[in-house]
């Protein structure tokens, strides 16, 4: 099953709020500074690199010393607001000691509902693909408010990452996480829990299994990495989900290294499209 994975080329790579901070908010500059490397690393190879970032709000309470997530919305936003210049100042720095461009997307489910922005999010990002840049995506929390907990877009980065790896026809979604994967059990509660490598239908039980939500200032959790795994497969794209907490893993995925829970995608069983209007 894992041999497929040394042919992808077109790889969205998604990273969460714990992947990129530590729990008091804070960054973690080491991780990011890698990230950068392996991604740069592997548009040297010719493989092209959308990476979907999360961070926004918890990069903006680290910037002006807030220790909690907020609970009020407009809160959440002004942080997203500040935390995301922040975080692309920082990609910018990190990938441009590997000479590598990047660019800054922010996206609303607007590409998935209205037909126009579909196409325009497609034209730019494939675009962007072809000049040899990394897009680095995020959702626009500025109007888009469901992702950090009101109204109706996303959800969060997850189900976000996976529209886009339907959006441009990506062959590989990988969703690091601060997991290493999806286990049979609550690993925390069972001993005997053991990691499950391959999965070919995503089954009512197999929903089960996961639980839990996200960190302190992330949204997501082994749930939304089930169902962004549900779009790709659907659209018959391979997902796999693995701990990001050191970003060289990418390359062992890309090896075909058993890491990590492999979402198998089987072409001749697309059913459907990303765009739903
Ligand atoms: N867009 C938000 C951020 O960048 C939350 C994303 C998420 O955790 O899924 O902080």
């Amino acid at each position: 099953m894992r041999r497929v994975l040394k042919q992808k080329k077109r790889i969205v790579v998604k990273v969460g709020t714990s992947s990129l901070s530590y729990p008091n908010g804070r960054l973690n500059f080491q991780r990011i500074a890698n990230l950068a490397f392996i991604l740069s690393a592997l548009r040297n190879k010719e493989l092209e690199i959308i990476l979907v970032s999360s961070g926004a709000i918890g990069v903006g309470a680290g910037r002006i010393g807030m220790i909690e997530k907020p609970a009020d919305l407009a809160t959440k936003q002004a942080l997203a607001a500040i935390g995301q210049a922040e975080l692309i100042k920082i990609y910018q720095k990190f990938f441009e000691e590997y000479n590598q461009i990047v660019a800054q997307v922010l996206l609303t489910k607007d590409i998935v509902t209205i037909a126009e922005r579909h196409e325009n999010a497609r034209n730019t990002l494939l675009n962007l693909l072809k000049m040899g840049i990394i897009p680095i995506i995020n959702e626009n929390d500025t109007i888009s408010t469901y992702e950090i907990g009101y109204g109706g877009n996303f959800g969060d980065n997850d189900t976000l990452s996976a529209n886009v790896a339907t959006l441009v026809d990506a062959d590989l979604l990988i969703l690091l996480s601060d997991i290493d994967g999806l286990y049979s059990a609550d690993p925390k509660k069972q001993k005997g829990a053991e990691i499950i490598h391959s999965v070919e239908a995503i089954t009512p039980e197999l929903e089960k299994l996961a639980t839990g939500t996200g960190t302190s200032f992330g949204t997501g959790g082994m749930i939304t990495k089930i169902s962004a795994a549900k779009i790709c497969l659907e659209a018959g794209i391979d997902t796999v989900i693995t701990n990001g907490s050191d970003p060289s893993i990418i390359f062992s995925i890309l090896e075909g290294k058993e890491i990590g829970t492999h979402f198998v995608a089987r072409k001749d069983k697309v059913i459907l499209n990303n765009y739903q209007a």
